[in-house]
């Protein structure tokens, strides 16, 4: 879709205060996870959430090269999220760019933080999160599929690292921003948590919020974790079961 003008003059809301995709403003787009997509991989997901479409490979852990990078307390984890150059409208140049280092670092620095580290000194874990279709939200939906990808894997996990973005469009605060709203809104947060806990991993922001809005933002985010996560959880139990189904023939 071509939309053209500046962003102060495009609608995001319909006069009903619906959005351009007819949903409210605390609503999710649909989320579809699946796991064991990829053989050769140690473990693997596959996401689509909105018109996001996401591959994620997991290797490992195994022994961290080159060996002058080995941390003798713990694995290291290395993320590297990469965007297909016909994943977006306008081609995207092939390889790593200042964003997809910065996203691969903030995804390495919150699956870390799930992952019991502890057990495997010296070791690397490459979880490699391969956009094949983007539509905004990608670092989010990413994470949450790498999350699911890393369990399949059976490397042992504290918590699920479950995220969403929320935003604000013509001044309301709404969950899991569009493309458009991504690109012409106010502002973008996105937000990822321990499922368990709580505890924040990632917290990003692009555009401005109030503190109330902020606050409402959050909680609107923390509210959608909780049936992500249950989508999370869906796909491993779905895998596993047929599995054990399939062994048991
Ligand atoms: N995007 C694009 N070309 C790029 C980077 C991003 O068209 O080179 C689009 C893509 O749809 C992406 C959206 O802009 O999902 C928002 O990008 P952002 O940097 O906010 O990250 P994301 O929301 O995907 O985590």
């Amino acid at each position: 879709m071509i939309i053209l003008g500046t962003a102060s003059d495009i609608k995001l809301l319909t006069k009903d205060g619906r959005r351009l995709d007819g949903r409210t403003n605390e609503e999710l787009r649909p989320i579809k996870i699946e796991t064991g997509v990829l053989n050769r991989a140690d473990g693997s997901a596959y996401i689509e959430w909105g018109g996001n479409k996401i591959l994620v490979a997991v290797y490992g852990p195994r022994e961290a090269y080159p060996k002058h990078t080995q941390n003798i307390n713990k694995a290291i984890v290395k993320a590297r999220y990469n965007m297909a150059a016909f994943s977006v409208d306008e081609r995207k140049r092939p390889g790593p760019d200042r964003r997809s280092i910065e996203i691969s670092k903030v995804i390495s620095e919150a699956l870390d933080q799930a992952i019991m580290v502890e057990q495997f000194p010296r070791t690397q874990i490459d979880v490699f999160i391969e956009v094949l279709q983007a539509d905004a939200g990608t670092r989010i939906a990413g994470l949450t599929a790498a999350t699911v990808a890393v369990a399949s894997a059976g490397i042992p996990m504290k918590d699920f690292v479950v995220g969403c973005t929320a935003g604000k469009v013509e001044g309301k605060v709404v969950l899991d921003l569009s493309k458009e709203e991504d690109n012409f809104g106010q502002a973008d947060l996105p937000m990822a948590v321990l499922s368990k806990s709580g505890k924040v991993v990632l917290l990003q922001m692009d555009g401005d919020l109030s503190v109330e809005e902020f606050d409402q933002a959050t909680e609107m985010i923390l509210t959608a974790t909780k049936r992500i996560n249950e989508i999370q959880r869906e796909a491993l139990s779905t895998r596993f079961v047929a599995e054990i189904e399939e062994g048991g023939e």
